[in-house]
């Protein structure tokens, strides 16, 4: 059963509210509500918790050294697209393997101990871990592991690849949407502010997450601030000075990092 599922009563356990299933279930829903503190400090944010697809039902292999928990949690979100293709597949099969093409990819090739990002959202919205223990973390609302998907943010961000190419369209209504439920959930669990949404173009001398998506990040932080309930401040659009430095220092460039899948890899 998954998390979201508790807070959709069907209307067979709302005319037998007291079965011994939905006794069990009201037990777990509240031993999960106690597992997040910022839910406790009474935020207005009440929204189901998006179903996020575990590293073992999408089929990842086993990290190649034990991935690191940090003590600290995240300062800020990033969004990044995967570059690949804006397929129509919109399954979970297809979900699939995405994740664990980028796994392969971001192992076997570019040497890193597991897939890079912690989370992934898939042209058909779903949304899986990447990382290992990624999920495990973001439940506990404080920590979160050491990833590689932005070069000097892996132990301070959340990182977000959204399947497809964004240089030139803007991703499905679904997608988005997940993405954005996404954002409002790690928001809430991590206790950041909505402008604390970034792309990964604001770090390093790239062009992801494209400049459609990258366009929709100010609607993305006004939309998951609305689910949050908090004010809608964006500070980050009023002044972004290291997104600034990098641009200025850099222009406008083609991506020298090999965060993209080689053709061929994903079929
Ligand atoms: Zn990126």
């Amino acid at each position: 059963m998954t998390f979201s599922a508790l807070h959709q009563p069907s209307a067979r356990a709302a005319a037998a509210p007291r079965t011994r299933r939905s006794i069990l279930t009201g037990a777990f829903a509240l031993a999960a509500g106690a597992a997040l503190p910022l839910a406790a400090a009474g935020r207005a944010y009440s929204a189901a918790a998006p179903d996020i697809i575990g590293c073992t039902a999408w089929g990842a292999r086993a990290a190649s050294e034990p991935v690191v928990v940090l003590a600290n949690g995240p300062e800020r979100i990033i969004v990044h697209h995967t570059a690949t293709a804006n397929v129509t597949d919109y399954s979970k099969q297809r979900a699939f393997a995405l994740a664990r093409a980028i796994q392969t990819y971001h192992m076997d090739a570019q040497g890193w101990i597991d897939t890079g990002q912690h989370f992934t959202v898939s042209r058909g919205a779903f949304v899986l871990e990447g990382r290992h223990s990624s999920l495990a973390e973001l439940r506990t609302g404080a920590r979160q592991v050491r990833a590689a998907h932005c070069v000097g943010q892996n132990t301070v961000s959340i990182g977000i690849e959204n399947e497809g190419t964004y240089t030139s369209q803007v991703p499905p209504a679904a997608q988005y949407a997940a993405l954005a439920d996404l954002c409002a959930h790690i928001c809430d669990q991590y206790g950041l502010p909505a402008s604390e949404i970034y792309g990964h173009r604001d770090f390093n001398a790239t062009s992801c997450p494209g400049d459609r998506l990258y366009a929709l990040l100010p609607t993305l932080r006004k939309d998951v601030a609305a689910r949050l309930g908090t004010p809608v401040a964006d500070p980050a659009e009023a002044a972004d000075p290291i997104g600034d430095l990098v641009r200025q220092a850099t222009g406008r460039p083609a991506s020298t990092y090999a965060e993209y899948l080689p053709a061929g890899l994903l079929p």
